[in-house]
């Protein structure tokens, strides 16, 4: 059968390939050590998990509003009020299912053939896509790595152009860590205004800080930015939800129900008894500061052990549990007469004779690296970095 045209317009997912490999490995019996976890390794807090259960045996099994149960707006809406000061009312909240969705019905309702939207590379593997999908253009900006992944504002600037719809911001990071300086923000927040621009702020790892780092989130600079502005959350990473699949987006009342609207005629609303479990989980942070140190430690034996080998370099990043160093020195070297071409070779080679898994650069749109997810048993990651450092001295 014939595919619609819209098919050919963007890629697979470039970690499938890696996906397979590992599987193909592991049935073969070989003991390989994921480094590419996109999720935290830590379960649901209980607390929220009863409230699910309780919601389930209380009935609570039903349709609710397409953009999520009132109970959880108010949640929400309470938790954005307490932390940054700022009100919304329930007009301007909808749930979905994972952040995910959040972005993908964004860029459904707001993008279209010819419109360019700014992403900074290395990016979340979803955002090229879904621009394209809805018809527009990502439009990358690299960020480099001695900056702690931050861009060079005159670069944003410059990549204006009257078909600028939007700019995706990513702080703290997926794959490299970094959080974007207050200055960087306020200069992105600034060109949005001055170019009447949508800003699209993906707040997924906020509450996976280090070092009293706190980013600082774009509806808090001015009402002018908070009108044009997207906030997108979701429970899979502070809450360790992932299989609950829910997520959110405060934003413009017309916005917000175009994206009802949409949503209405897809997924409807999120499930049910899990809105009331996460509507509890915005209570109580108080589980989570244990699991952050727990991420810092494997963030700093990570970076030690990464900054010792030759030619490796990495920053530590001050947020989400991803490492993103930079391999570009082992690029053209061989192992056992292969020769390391790229960041995908150089995962395949890890693979096979390291038996680690990291992410290939090339899947975030930037070469010569690799993601690295702390999310995992800290034996078992310093297990897998003697590994790499093995392999290492196989190089030549
Ligand atoms: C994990 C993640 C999301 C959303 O995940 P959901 O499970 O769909 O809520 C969004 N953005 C980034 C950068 C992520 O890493």
């Amino acid at each position: 059968m014939k595919l619609a045209k819209r098919m050919s317009s963007f890629a697979p997912s470039a970690t499938m390939a890696i996906g397979a490999l590992v599987n193909e490995k592991r049935n073969e019996g070989k003991d390989i050590i994921g480094f590419s976890a996109g999720e935290p390794d830590f379960d649901v807090p209980d607390f929220a998990k009863e409230a699910a259960i309780k919601a389930i045996r209380e009935g609570k099994n039903k349709y609710t509003p397409v953009g999520g149960h009132d109970v959880l707006k108010d949640a929400i809406i309470n938790h954005i009020k307490k932390e940054t000061g700022i009100s919304y009312t329930k007009k301007e909240v909808m749930v979905s299912l994972g952040g995910k969705h959040s972005l993908y019905n964004i860029s459904q309702v707001l993008f279209e053939e010819g419109d360019e939207v700014i992403i900074f590379a290395p990016y979340w593997v979803s955002y090229p896509d879904q621009i394209k999908l809805a018809g527009g253009k990502p439009v990358i900006i690299n960020c480099a790595g001695e900056n702690g992944f931050n861009p060079d504002p005159d670069e944003i600037t410059a990549k204006i152009t009257e078909k600028t719809k939007g700019i995706i911001l990513n702080s703290p990071s997926n794959p490299s860590g970094g959080v974007f300086t207050d200055a960087v923000v306020r200069k992105i927040a600034d060109l949005v205004v001055k170019h009447n621009l949508v800003l699209i702020s993906d707040e997924i790892y906020d509450k996976i800080v280090y070092d009293g780092v706190k980013p600082l989130a774009p509806i808090t600079i001015s009402e002018e930015v908070r009108k044009r502005t997207l906030l997108v959350n979701g429970f899979s990473k502070t809450f360790s939800m992932t299989g609950w699949r829910l997520g959110y987006t405060l934003g413009p009342q017309d916005i917000i129900s175009a994206m009802v609207k949409i949503q209405g005629q897809s997924t409807s609303n999120p499930v049910t008894p899990m809105q009331f479990g996460a509507a509890e989980a915005l209570c109580d942070f108080s589980f989570l500061s244990e699991r952050v140190e727990t991420f810092r430690e494997r963030r700093d034996i990570m970076v030690k052990a990464m900054n010792l080998l030759d030619g490796v370099e990495s920053v530590s990043p001050k947020g989400a549990f991803y490492l993103f160093p930079d391999f570009s020195k082992w690029i053209g070297k061989t192992v056992d007469g292969e020769r390391i071409d790229n960041s995908l070779k150089l995962t395949e080679l890890l693979i096979e004779k390291a038996l680690i898994a990291p992410v290939p650069g090339s899947a975030f749109g930037m070469e010569n690296h690799l993601r690295f997810s702390y999310a995992m048993d800290t034996e078992r990651l310093k297990e897998g970095l003697v590994r790499l450092a093995d392999f290492a001295k196989r190089m030549s």
